[in-house]
């Protein structure tokens, strides 16, 4: 990869700006799952094992240019400190005279952490100056942050023109695996691609199709996709150019387009709607489909049973719903029984549903950015990634 590794770096005795991810959730100023906090600790520790002082900082929430109590960093910066084992200094806000006070302070081996970058206007619209002021507090930049690296940010983008930059640990893993899940590994590849509308996810079947063998189709796509081959597509009513975009990827040289022989269908978009099982010629036209059915879990688990390179974004149903889960739990195990695969999941919904089965362990790679890895997938630059590579030397 052509990106700068900070492995390549030396760091001993230089303050280092990391920007990473630590948008974790959080209920009542608890943090409910750590994983992007655990996610960026082989970075933060090649860091301190290496001398530098280490300036964290991150965003939390949608605070748009206020200071918002509850989106502190106090409850990240605690856990944060527990994880390395190491108590990590409270910079404040990055113009504050607290914050440059607390990083000339810093010795080799220690750590500050900057309040919520989304506190200041100036980040979110990749502000000169702003961006001045971060690149201040530092000799070197790092970007562990993949999960924003579709936005162009002060803290993403524009601190790049000032320092020389690098890719974090997790930055380079992130995309060396999705690069990877479409990288034409000679063996069998497929997508499969999910999730609530043709719309979302229209680009990426685009991009995708280009790239593997086969593509298996399930979520809310399904509709459009039946209609397309000229079957009921149920009660949901489907546009013009979804029914379009569909026809032209079943059409296409690119990759062999799997929609679902059955699927589950119900009278209301409900949690608790009667689920019947219908072969794809017979959906009734004024139910819901809202799963794939057990055939195609069949049979889509054995297309997945022989891929070596298997990419997956999108739930293959309303999977907050025990009712219509089923197809995406079946799909989820059979990816994690195929060892010899390289599986990459994307992140967002598809991250969030692996995570609830306890299935994390069992796929070469989960994504922890959901925009970010979406954008990939569609093919497009991202400019935190495309900023690393035109820094400053
Ligand atoms: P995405 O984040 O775009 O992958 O979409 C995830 C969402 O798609 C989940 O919240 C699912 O409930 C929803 N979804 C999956 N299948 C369907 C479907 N057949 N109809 C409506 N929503 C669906």
């Amino acid at each position: 990869m052509n990106k700068r590794s900070i492995k390549n770096a030396d760091v001993s005795g230089k303050k280092v700006l990391v920007r990473v991810d630590f948008n974790v959730p959080m209920r009542d100023g608890v943090i409910s799952d750590d994983s992007r906090i655990r996610a960026v600790l082989p970075t933060l520790n090649f860091l301190k094992d290496g001398g530098a002082k280490v300036v964290i900082c991150s965003h939390f929430g949608r605070p748009n240019g206020q200071v918002v109590e509850e989106m502190r960093l106090r409850p990240v910066r605690e856990r944060l400190s527990e994880l390395l084992g190491v108590s990590v200094a409270d910079a404040g806000g990055p113009n504050s005279e607290h914050a440059a006070h607390v990083i000339l302070s810093l010795s080799s081996g220690e750590f500050a952490l900057l309040e919520n970058l989304r506190f200041e206007f100036g980040e979110e619209k990749n502000e000169e100056d702003f961006s001045k002021q971060l690149a201040s507090f530092a000799d070197l930049y790092v970007n562990d942050a993949f999960g924003v690296a579709h936005r162009a940010h002060a803290s993403t983008v524009g601190v790049t023109e000032y320092l020389p930059s690098y890719a974090g640990f997790l930055m380079e893993r992130e995309l060396e695996m999705l690069g990877r899940s479409l990288g034409r590994s000679g063996g069998a590849t497929i997508a499969i691609v999910g999730g609530a509308k043709v719309a979302d996810k229209i680009q990426v079947l685009r991009h995708v199709s280009e790239k593997v063998d086969t593509i298996l189709v399930g979520g809310g796509m399904v509709a459009a996709f039946y209609v397309a081959q000229g079957l009921s597509g149920g009660a949901v009513v489907v546009s013009d150019e979804d029914v379009s975009a569909a026809r032209e990827l079943l059409d296409s040289d690119g990759a062999n387009v799997v929609i679902p022989a059955d699927v589950i269908t119900a009278p209301e978009f409900n949690k608790n709607s009667l689920a019947t099982v219908h072969d794809s010629s017979e959906v009734p036209e004024d139910e819901k489909i809202l799963d794939i059915g057990p055939r195609s879990s069949q049979e889509y688990g054995r297309i997945i049973s022989i891929a070596d390179t298997i990419i997956w974004n999108g739930p293959m149903g309303v999977f907050e719903w025990p009712e219509f889960a089923n197809g995406s739990i079946s799909i989820a195990n059979a990816v994690a029984r195929n060892k010899k695969a390289v599986s990459v999941i994307g992140g967002g919904s598809t991250a969030d549903l692996v995570g609830s089965l306890g299935l994390i362990d069992n796929f070469t790679h989960v994504s922890t950015g959901g925009g970010a890895s979406l954008e990939f997938l569609e093919g497009k630059i991202l400019p935190g990634v495309a900023a690393l590579d035109e820094a400053v030397e």
